[in-house]
């Protein structure tokens, strides 16, 4: 038997219907803010991320599924929302029109090789938006309150926002510079990794996830001591305009985010589980890398959302939306004569908007009434019976029990009628 790869796994119907929910509600949300959709490949060629996610980000360094094509093309399977999103908008021109250009993706599959005892998957989903062309940190505060509103559309609790400012181009490398000071007196207590990254980009090693480094990060100076005036203002007016729409939020100056594209604003959204806490979306500003991948400069923020998070936490929270009844009616027939009727009223039934089936295995009356209640139909409407003489149908109603005799004439109408009404 063939398995699936490691990391991945298949939405089931058992499922898929939980997803419809989540789905439903970030394209309410985003449609209600003016985002429209977007869907960007799979793959793109390898340079655009090692350019748009940074070469020193552990995305980039062990994470990206790339490979060669027959052409003898690098490409490499998208592993984060936004670069594909950034060369489409310039691919299209999309920038050349009205600003902010608001975009959202819904379950992007995102391809990271995650070390197997991780309990990551190497393809997840993520929901995200990206708007672009805007510096008013109104704009930061609409991004980060759509997530929000998700989780609450989908009855979730007990999730805090962080937030943080990482500087601009300006005010960070004076940073950098203290930060690398201060890690260099700590050299040998930090793990391998963070000795190349205090060479390449210290503010990564704020990333790490051994405890050693950790502990050595403790006193580290924070990116908010050092904002230069634009940043520290940008960071005010996202404050104040957080507040202003009741959005209770605490400054981790620790958040940086696993991207090199970030400025200025950063947040994270957690919740608290009994492994500890877990981060179901992150994002910030990227004012930067329009340019950086051949564009005009343009301002930008986005976030990304994993889905499989959003499940599990409805699961944990019992929140999981009920799966809806395969079929309404089914339509049962007593003799081989009657299932071409039943062929015809059942589509007459989808027709007029109702779920309705029947048996395609020749089941005996019993046994497709036995059926009938696996897939949730609470009527069956049974053809050919001694009824059918005086020209009518029996209309059994599963849930209460009762009966009712209804003409052939119009049946298709009745029947869908009393089931809508019904719901
Ligand atoms: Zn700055
Ligand atoms: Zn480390």
């Amino acid at each position: 038997m063939i398995k699936a790869p490691k990391g991945t796994y298949d939405v089931l119907p058992n499922i898929s219907h939980a997803w419809r929910k989540i789905e439903d509600a970030e394209r309410e949300v985003a449609r209600l803010a003016g985002y429209r959709e977007i869907r960007t490949p799979v793959f793109e060629h390898t340079e655009l991320f090692l350019r748009g996610v940074g070469d020193t980000t552990d995305i980039v360094q062990k994470e990206m599924y790339t490979f060669k094509d027959k052409g003898d093309r690098s490409i490499t399977l998208k592993p984060e929302g936004t670069a594909g999103v950034v060369r489409a908008m310039l691919e299209s021109g999309l920038n050349q029109g009205v600003m902010p250009l608001k975009v959202y993706y819904l379950s992007s599959p995102i391809f990271r090789y995650e070390a197997p005892q991780s309990g990551r998957m190497r393809e997840h989903h993520q929901f995200g938006v990206e708007a672009f062309g805007a510096r008013q940190p109104t704009l930061d505060a609409e991004v980060i309150s759509i997530p929000l509103d998700v989780l609450t559309k989908l009855g979730l609790s007990d999730f805090a926002l962080n937030i943080n400012s990482i500087g601009c181009p300006k005010c960070r490398p004076h940073y950098h510079e203290r930060l690398r000071e201060y890690l260099t007196q700590r050299k040998d207590k930090l793990c391998a990794t963070c000795n190349d990254r205090l060479l390449r980009n210290p503010l990564r090693i704020l990333d790490c996830k051994s405890d050693e480094c950790q502990a050595e990060l403790k006193d580290a100076p924070v990116m908010l001591d050092f904002l230069c005036d634009e940043c520290a203002a940008h960071f005010a007016g996202l404050k104040d305009a957080l507040d202003a729409i009741g959005v209770s939020y605490a400054v981790n100056p620790r958040i940086v985010r696993g991207l090199d594209y970030y400025t200025k604003t950063v947040f994270e959204i957690i919740i608290s589980a009994d492994e500890g806490k877990l981060t179901v979306c992150g994002g910030g500003r990227y004012d930067e890398l329009v340019s950086e991948l051949g564009g005009q400069p343009t301002p930008a923020i986005g976030f990304g959302m994993g889905i499989e998070r959003l499940l599990m936490l409805l699961q944990r929270q019992n929140k999981s939306p009920e799966a809806e009844p395969i079929c309404d009616v089914f339509v049962a027939t007593l003799t081989p004569e009657s299932r071409l009727e039943a062929v015809r009223y059942v589509s007459a039934l989808r027709a007029l908007g109702v779920k309705a089936d029947m048996d395609h295995v020749g089941r005996s009356l019993k046994a497709q009434f036995k059926f009938a209640d696996k897939v949730g139909a609470g009527y069956v409407l049974i053809l050919g019976g001694d009824e059918a003489a005086q020209g009518e149908a029996v209309l059994r109603n599963l849930t209460a029990h009762t009966e009712d005799r209804v003409a052939l004439e119009g049946l298709a109408q009745t029947v869908a009628e009393t089931i809508l009404a019904k719901r």
